[in-house]
């Protein structure tokens, strides 16, 4: 019989390195709020950053959607999944993201891997920022193309990297974070484009937290970069600021047409369900029509900000919802994140691999739903932590 004896061991070892992972059981979120253990925390963990996903349309799209289409897709995209809400949806975000086509996969995960191994492999170089998704770092690694990393947000070494390829690789393909998930910085996007440019090199920009959030109408990083996107592969998903599931892929004509072909996340899987489908397509259509999310949100952003920094705490980073504290070990960010959890607060504790190792950190999240008594409330509880152990001290 086989033996998962050895896996306890493995288990241990995850313990004993501060490095165990569970999932928190959530029973009911409201507002700014989260309910654990029959209790009420100001909810800093979500990237629902607009509240879309609770908003009274965009919940009737996905009603109607689901009424009409039923609860699942029942098969693949080319085989008979394609819905005309599917294209309708890709239309409006290609045009949201001025890019000539787009494509809907189910998630953002599944938009990273197909994307990259379908447009690059052996033979092939493919350059990525050290601090990008595990959904992208996957992607390089199973596109079997060579696979470089350049320090993060360093130009130079990318411009190395580039021009030591000469001729030695068909093509070669630069991927990096618009707005980073989990430093919440962001990439210098023209200066990388004009790089992509000079060494004849495609540009992929995972923009999942962008979306929605930056840039003039919420278009994302591109927008509030001043890039214009011809020519740019730009990734998104529908699950933070646009509040539903899926992910999708904008660029020009020909790229979309070749992920149709060959993206293995696309073809060999369900089509994404109505109910997702319509609830991305009303959440776009408030995103342009009600910017008062956008306004509540960003309002929320510099209120949340400024009051950590003046409370002494060593934020990583600002001018986004993602606004992470930095803690160093392990042990420290998940007892803070502890310490946390009893003040009423809800911010996860973020480890390796996620974040390299020594960088553990709070990850918190604002969104356009916290009151400012939500962000009162946390604020007093990261003084209290940081007033009894010094633990976030910069
Ligand atoms: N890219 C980045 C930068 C992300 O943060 C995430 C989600 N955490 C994804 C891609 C994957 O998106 P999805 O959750 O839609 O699969």
């Amino acid at each position: 019989m086989t033996d998962f004896g050895e896996l306890a061991g493995e288990l241990e070892t995850l313990k004993a390195q501060g490095l165990y992972r569970f999932c928190r059981r959530v029973e009911e979120t409201r507002g700014g709020r989260i309910r654990l253990e029959g209790r009420w925390h100001v909810h800093l963990a979500s990237n629902n950053y607009l509240g879309l996903s609770v908003h009274p349309r965009v919940v009737a799209a996905a009603n109607e959607a689901t009424e009409r289409f039923g609860t699942g897709a029942g098969s693949a995209r080319l085989i008979g999944g394609t819905l005309s809400l599917h294209e309708a949806l890709e239309e409006e975000l290609a045009a949201f993201k001025q890019a000539e086509a787009c494509l809907v996969f189910p998630t953002g995960y599944m938009a990273n891997l197909g994307t990259v191994t379908a447009l690059v492999g052996p033979g092939d170089l493919v350059i990525g920022d050290e601090l990008n998704h595990a959904s992208l770092v996957d992607a390089c690694r199973l596109s079997r193309a060579i696979f470089r990393i350049f320090p993060h947000r360093d130009l130079q070494r990318l411009s190395e990297a580039l021009e030591k390829r000469g001729s030695r690789y068909r093509r070669a393909l630069i991927v990096t974070e618009g707005l980073f998930s989990m430093d919440g910085d962001q990439s210098p996007l023209a200066e990388m484009a004009q790089i992509a440019r000079r060494f004849e090199a495609w540009l992929l920009v995972d923009d999942a937290h962008g979306t929605g959030v930056l840039g003039e109408g919420g278009r994302g990083s591109l927008a509030q970069s001043g890039v214009s996107p011809e020519g740019i592969l730009q990734m998104g998903t529908l699950s933070k600021a646009l509040g539903s599931l899926g992910g999708f892929l904008a660029g020009p004509r020909e790229v979309i047409e070749i992920l149709r072909n060959r993206a293995r996340s696309f073809i060999y899987t369900t089509a994404l369900p109505a109910s997702c489908v319509a609830a991305a397509r009303e959440a776009l259509r408030v995103l342009q029509e009600e910017p008062v999310w956008r306004e509540r949100l960003w309002e929320n952003i510099r209120f949340w900000t400024e009051g950590l920094r003046r409370l002494g705490v060593r934020v990583l980073s600002q001018g986004s919802p993602i606004v992470p504290v930095w803690v160093g070990s392990n042990e420290g960010a998940m007892a803070a994140a502890q310490a946390l959890l009893e003040a009423g607060v809800f911010a996860p504790g973020i480890r390796p691999p996620t974040v390299p190792t020594g960088s553990a950190r709070v990850r918190t999240s604002v969104t356009a739903m916290h009151s400012r008594e939500d962000l009162e409330l946390a604020l007093a509880a990261f003084e209290h932590l940081f007033q009894r152990g010094k633990a976030l001290v910069g």
